[in-house]
């Protein structure tokens, strides 16, 4: 047994009795003992049809008990787990299936019809009841693999917010790296539980916090559909310690009734990942004299690779904070140079929680992955004391009449202004400009703001060339599936238009 593959079963020797996932809808709770008990029964079973290391098992299922069953139980085989997102078209997840040809597929009753819409494959499909029955097995024990750290032990498809999906292929010790480093950065112990409402499916519900968590012993509390009144009242009944939500549901959090009235006095962290957050709602948090901190992540990197110490947050607004503590960072500028102290250069990231390879795309693999450095795509930069600060993605960058826009400095701008409730800025195609800032807001409900209003606003504040040359009023943002902003969307509503 070893710490880096089959953790679930050392944690179950060291705290047994401790409950490890509680599921509020259903009122179930497990302890470490019998996740590891429910693991070692899926693995049976799935040696019982056939699947050995390196087989894909995949997953379709809101939030679950399963998604830890399953992983845990192909780690233990060397079977690499594949969740899938639930909310993607049939065609979509046709795609992800053939490319990863999994052996066999659980899916959970609720995406039953979801599944009757896929093409008929001769793959084993588990679900309900017979789920149920696997759990009842009796006592046998699974024919031990040998498993090694550089072994895979899952495959997430990306978002997709830039293009089609990616099968991340994370290792053991990917995982095991990311945990070590978000434990040790968060100072996680034990008596830390946490509430995940982003998906499983996802990096961020599955091995953000959650992993880390259960890691060191504490507890997990799954959350389905998010809604402000749910979440702060189970954050209260099952006493969460830590939190990370998309920047889209602290919106709809802090602009809750509910919210007003929390002191949450169990709660030490409040954390924001996946986009860009803001300054509204850090006050929101700062107000009520509540620690939140902004988290920067990709599925291929962790997630997690920088940490904020809670002393700098008011000083560093902004800041994703320093390195942790198992990771290499770099800024490196289009010339192939590192960037100087607050400039802007493409993020590369080192370390062994960085993913190994996408599947069945070598020709990306290679793009992405240079030398052992990561290529985030990410824009940053770094001050003079080392802390860092995420400026955008390199492929939203605006370039308009030769000058660069950073969208998410146009977007801190109007954010700003009183009426603006959420707003995003992207670059269209323009004959004269090349490109033109465009900025697409929902305005607050108590009020009207018009077009010359944000423009004027904004000219106190930028640069003339960043300034909005169209604005756009929306009734609300398209959001991907894990609530991030879709920019890819916005940009095609606008070319359909
Ligand atoms: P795809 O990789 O296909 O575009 P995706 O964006 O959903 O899909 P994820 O791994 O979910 O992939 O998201 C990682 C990206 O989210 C990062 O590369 C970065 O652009 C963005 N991101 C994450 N955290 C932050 C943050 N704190 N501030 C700004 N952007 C962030």
């Amino acid at each position: 047994m070893s710490w880096q593959t089959d953790w679930i079963y050392s944690r179950a020797r060291m705290t047994p009795n401790s409950i490890a996932i509680s599921d509020p809808d259903t009122g179930e709770r497990w302890t470490f003992q019998e996740m590891n008990s429910r693991a070692n029964k899926l693995a049976v079973y799935l040696q019982s049809i056939g699947v050995s290391k390196g087989d894909r098992v995949a997953l379709l299922s809101p939030n679950d008990v399963s998604y830890f069953d399953l992983f845990f139980a192909c780690g233990k085989l060397g079977a690499i787990f594949v969740p899938m997102n639930w909310r993607l078209a049939g065609e979509e997840l046709e795609y992800i299936l053939s490319d990863c040809e999994p052996r066999v597929l659980f899916y959970h009753k609720e995406v039953r019809n979801i599944i009757m819409g896929l093409k008929r494959r001769s793959l084993v499909e588990v679900t309900g009841n017979e789920y149920k029955t696997i759990m009842k097995i009796g006592f046998q024990n699974y024919e031990e693999q040998w498993v090694g750290e550089n072994d895979p032990v899952a495959i997430l498809y990306t978002g997709g917010t830039t293009g089609k999906p990616k099968g991340v292929v994370l290792t053991h010790q990917n995982i095991f790296y990311n945990m070590i480093n978000t434990i040790t950065s968060w100072s996680l112990t034990s008596s830390d539980a946490t509430l995940t409402y982003l998906p499983m499916f996802h990096t961020g519900g599955l091995n953000a916090l959650s992993m880390p968590v259960l890691h060191v012993g504490g507890k997990v509390i799954i959350g389905r559909k998010f809604n402000p009144e749910e979440a702060i009242q189970r954050i209260n009944n099952e006493k969460c310690t830590v939190i990370l939500l998309v920047p889209t549901m602290y919106h709809s959090l802090i602009n809750s009734e509910a919210f007003q009235q929390s002191a949450f006095p169990t709660m030490h962290t409040f954390l924001s990942g996946g986009a860009p957050c803001s300054y509204t709602i850090y006050q929101a948090f700062n107000k009520k004299g509540l620690l939140f901190k902004e988290g920067y992540g990709l599925t291929e990197a962790g997630p997690n690779n920088f940490f904020l110490n809670p002393d700098s947050v008011l000083s560093k607004r902004g800041s994703v904070g320093k390195p942790m503590l198992y990771n290499q960072v770099a800024i490196m500028k289009e010339n192939g140079t590192e960037a100087a102290e607050d400039e802007v250069g493409e993020l590369l990231i080192k370390g062994n929680h960085v993913f190994s390879y996408y599947w069945n795309n070598e020709e990306v693999t290679k793009k992405t992955i240079v030398d052992e450095w990561l290529h985030t795509g990410d824009l940053s930069k770094k001050d003079s004391e080392g802390y860092y600060y995420i400026v955008g993605r390199k492929k939203d960058m605006i370039i308009t009449g030769g000058e660069n826009v950073y969208p998410l400095e146009v977007e801190h701008v109007i954010a700003e202004h009183d009426l603006v409730d959420e707003v995003a800025v992207v670059g269209l195609p323009d004959e004269k400009w090349g490109e033109v800032v465009t900025a697409f807001i929902v305005r607050k409900q108590q009020g009207t703001v018009l077009e010359e209003e944000i423009t004027t606003f904004c000219q106190k504040k930028l640069g003339k060339y960043k300034v909005p040359k169209k604005i756009i009023f929306l009734e609300e943002l398209p959001k991907t599936d894990v609530g991030k902003i879709d920019k890819k969307a916005l940009r095609s509503n606008v070319e359909k238009a």
